[in-house]
């Protein structure tokens, strides 16, 4: 049985500070912002699935250009 909610552990993209972070494979494809609890400042989390059907998620900055 495929299982639905994973933990990933991630680095804030600004003051670096690992963060767990709960995804839901339901939620691949889309991306949410989220402060860190460290410096406060939004987080874009992006949530992906990759050929296998794994979910990845990737953090990105407010300023980063699409
Ligand atoms: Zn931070």
């Amino acid at each position: 049985m495929m299982e639905l909610l994973a933990e990933e552990v991630v680095s804030c993209p600004y003051c670096g500070e690992a963060i767990e972070v709960l995804i839901d494979h339901q939620e691949a494809g889309h991306q949410y912002i989220e402060d860190c609890q460290v410096c406060c400042k939004p987080i874009i989390f992006r949530l992906a699935l990759d050929a296998a059907g794994n979910i990845s998620v990737s953090v990105h900055d407010e300023n980063e250009a699409y």
